[in-house]
């Protein structure tokens, strides 16, 4: 599987679980210039909150509980993702925890920078490489791909 590149121009998906929203948001506007040079993605109320009270342009996917987190899982997949900014709640129980945690495991499995708070978020968005491309390397699967399995 070929290393895929994060170009210059970023595709960033933003998540934010409710009592993480107003931080989500401050964080958001503290670093609009920043974030307008990149193409953005979020789960649907984080978007709608990123464009009204920030007035960014995102791309509203489908709200966390019903899908949208596992909608920006099969993007990172897919290689169409390079950043998750994702400031989950860890005092809240959530009804799609299960999905919170399939995100989680493929922001990782695929060497996604990720930011699960505010501090990780501030030194992701002001390291020098946000401005140049990036080789993200990835473990080799292909053991695990070319396996034996009776019948294939
Ligand atoms: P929301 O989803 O932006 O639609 O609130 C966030 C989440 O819980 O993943």
């Amino acid at each position: 599987m070929k290393n895929p590149t994060i170009g210059k121009v970023k595709r960033i998906a933003l998540v934010a679980h409710d009592l993480r929203k107003e931080i989500l948001v401050e964080w958001a506007g503290f670093n609009k210039e920043t974030l307008i040079q990149h193409k953005l993605y979020a789960t649907g109320t984080t978007g709608r909150l990123l464009k009204k009270r920030v007035g960014l342009e995102v791309t509203s996917l489908i709200s966390g509980p019903l899908g949208g987190d596992s909608q920006i899982g099969a993007m990172i997949a897919e290689t169409r993702l390079d950043f998750l900014f994702f400031f989950w709640d860890p005092l809240a129980a959530q009804p799609h925890d299960p999905d919170v945690k399939a995100l989680l495991r493929l922001a990782v499995l695929w060497n996604i920078p990720m930011a699960c708070n505010r501090a990780t978020a501030d030194f992701i968005i002001s390291s020098e490489l946000m401005n140049s491309e990036y080789e993200r390397l990835l473990v080799d699967y292909s053991t695990h791909i070319q396996r034996k399995i009776e019948g294939v």
